[in-house]
């Protein structure tokens, strides 16, 4: 392709709009252009991207027997009501109505639909497992779009299912798509972590995310250098931390004046924050108070309380009022001496504590001296892993110090076991002629978002560096005066030479100055540049530049094909 025939077209400034650097270079580079929020069109450079991606994708899903299909993006609220998910999905679901006002929503993910498609036509066991993708738009009515590709409302999703006869047949499924994510995420050039995900509100068995390694990201993982557990911070377990065992002392209730948070308890008292507990009062959407405890030093989870009390769905702070009526007192809580009502959930790790500081449920008072084992009411509480992993916890596998760090979720795996299937009804017949639900997993890639994120890992002062197997082109040849014949033509010739050899090469033939045009090449990040200049046609040569390291070499006319496959092939 020739640049002249290109719609690319770059900003010289940096556009205000965008906070984050990968909406900033694919606005600037001439990638992207908004529509409405979080809506964007894709320019030339960015779909071939997204194609290669796309292809990428489809090789690994094919080769784990994937079968491509495409289903309506426009899906029938009934389905929906089936399963139950129309009243529940909320805001995010973006619902429209036909001539006839019949509604409908524009698919955010396809379990109903997928379900209902192979339901009464895949009636026999023989006929799984079976699975089953697409490519295509999703629509999530986000509620803050932002970061461009990153958290957009319109976007490009593959999405597979998966059918089997039984659970061991699902988890093989499972382990199938796990291992094609993680091809294809190499294949990509990324630097990435499969990491232990809850399954949030999908349901069903386990999960991973597969997350892309970027200070920017929105995920904050937890890793351990020494073996491979890696769990996002909602999802990590945590090993019972055990204090040093101590001669147990009475429970005594002191004046603490004015005393209502953490550091001033501890200072007033003088006593190490470990030797603290610390509580956290929520509501559930049924109004039920749920009162969290962990020491001092730690964090709730919400998602980890959440998990641990039947039934809710939703945390809210709570009420004033709402922590009153069981006897308790905002700023000095603790579980001892509540009235009923409350839901109470205790970390494990303060369970093992002596001679603690606690609340005493009054203002300006609190225990010294709680041992929680002897002076918790044991049949009131739920003791369970509450808090939210810290960077130095112990690895629950192997006892390492745990390190932090953040990521974007590129694409996620579940098993989902017979949730979709046992609501929608959806049975085969298995060797014994018995009626049984499909065992399901899902597992989603984001096409767009997988772009931004390779932008986000991979770029420098002067712009996108791209890894071969994505770049929008693998090579530019760049004949600095193009107004040049000679030069013009040798360049011709090279292209179509690297062209034949089956290179995805750009002749930039645009008649403007060297400048413009090198800093266009270093923007849009072509993985290798090959320059034509008076001086190297001199010589019979052409100067390349390679993007990533910004090494500089010379090759002869004669080698110059040979010797630019070679260097494209050290880039993979
Ligand atoms: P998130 O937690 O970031 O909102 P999710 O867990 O809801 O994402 P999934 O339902 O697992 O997302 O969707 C599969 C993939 O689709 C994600 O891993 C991500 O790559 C992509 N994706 C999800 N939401 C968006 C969005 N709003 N914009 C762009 N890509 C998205
Ligand atoms: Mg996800």
């Amino acid at each position: 392709m020739k640049a002249t025939e290109l719609y690319a077209p770059t900003l010289r400034e940096s556009p205000a709009e965008a906070e984050l650097l990968s909406h900033k270079l694919m606005l600037r580079a001439g990638f992207i252009r908004k529509a409405a929020g979080g809506m964007y069109s894709y320019l030339p450079l960015a779909w071939r991207t997204m194609k290669k991606i796309m292809q990428i994708i489809r090789e690994e899903m094919d080769a784990k027997g994937g079968q491509e299909i495409m289903m309506p993006i426009t899906q029938p609220a009934e389905i929906w009501q089936e399963s139950g998910r129309w009243a529940v999905y909320g805001d995010e679901m973006m619902r429209l109505k036909d001539r006839h006002g019949r509604e409908f929503a524009l698919g955010p993910t396809h379990e109903e639909m997928i379900t209902t498609l192979i339901r009464g036509e895949v009636k026999s066991y023989k006929q799984l497992p079976l699975m089953l993708y697409q490519i295509q738009n999703k629509y999530r009515d986000e509620i803050r779009p932002r970061f461009g590709l990153m958290r957009s409302r319109e976007f490009v999703m593959k999405d597979l299912y998966s059918f089997d006869k039984d659970v061991d047949g699902m988890n093989i499924s499972y382990k199938k798509m796990y291992d094609a994510y993680d091809k294809i995420f190499s294949r990509c050039g990324l630097k990435f972590r499969p990491v232990e995900a809850d399954n949030g509100a999908i349901g069903g068995g386990h999960s991973h995310e597969f997350t892309v390694l970027a200070p920017s990201g929105e995920s904050s993982i937890a890793y351990c250098e020494k073996c491979d557990f890696a769990a996002s911070d909602e999802k990590a377990e945590l090993k019972v931390i055990k204090a040093e065992a101590e001669n147990l002392k009475d429970l005594e209730k002191i004046e603490t004046p004015d005393c209502h948070t953490i550091e001033m308890v501890k200072n007033f008292l003088q006593v190490p924050i470990e030797k603290t507990i610390k509580a956290v009062a929520f509501q559930d959407d049924d109004g039920r108070l749920i009162l969290a405890f962990v020491r001092g030093d730690h964090e709730v989870n919400e998602i980890k309380v959440l998990n641990s009390v039947e039934g809710a769905l939703h945390l809210h702070m709570a009420e004033e009022s709402a922590i009153n009526s069981v006897g308790g007192c905002a700023g000095f809580m603790s579980p001892i001496g509540l009235k009923d009502g409350a839901v109470i959930v205790v970390d494990s790790t303060v369970m093992e504590m002596y001679n603690a500081v606690a609340g005493a449920n009054e203002v300006d008072k609190h225990f010294i001296n709680v041992t929680p084992r002897r002076d918790f009411d044991a049949e009131k509480i739920i003791v369970a892993d509450i808090r939210k992993v810290q960077e130095g916890d112990p690895c629950p596998r192997c006892g390492e110090k745990l390190k932090m760090t953040r990521g974007i979720e590129v694409g996620q795996v579940f098993t989902l076991g017979n949730k979709y299937s046992k609501s929608l009804s959806a049975t085969f017949l298995d060797e014994n002629g018995k009626e049984q639900f499909f065992e399901m997993g899902c597992y989603g890639i984001g096409v767009g978002r997988t772009m931004a994120a390779a932008i986000e890992q991979n770029n420098d002062k002067d712009g996108i560096i791209w890894h071969p197997a994505i770049a929008p082109f693998e090579v530019v040849v760049v004949p600095v005066n193009a107004k040049e014949i000679s030069q013009l033509e040798y360049a011709e010739k090279i292209y179509s030479e690297l062209k034949n050899s089956g290179i995805d090469v750009l002749l930039d033939d645009r008649k403007e100055r060297a400048g413009v045009k090198f800093k266009d090449c270093d923007l849009i990040g072509y993985p290798i540049r090959v320059t034509v200049s008076p001086k190297t046609l001199e010589n019979d040569s052409v100067e390349i530049k390679i993007r990533k390291s910004g090494e500089i070499l010379n090759f002869n006319r004669g080698e110059v094909v040979e010797k630019i496959c070679a260097e494209l092939k050290k880039l993979f």
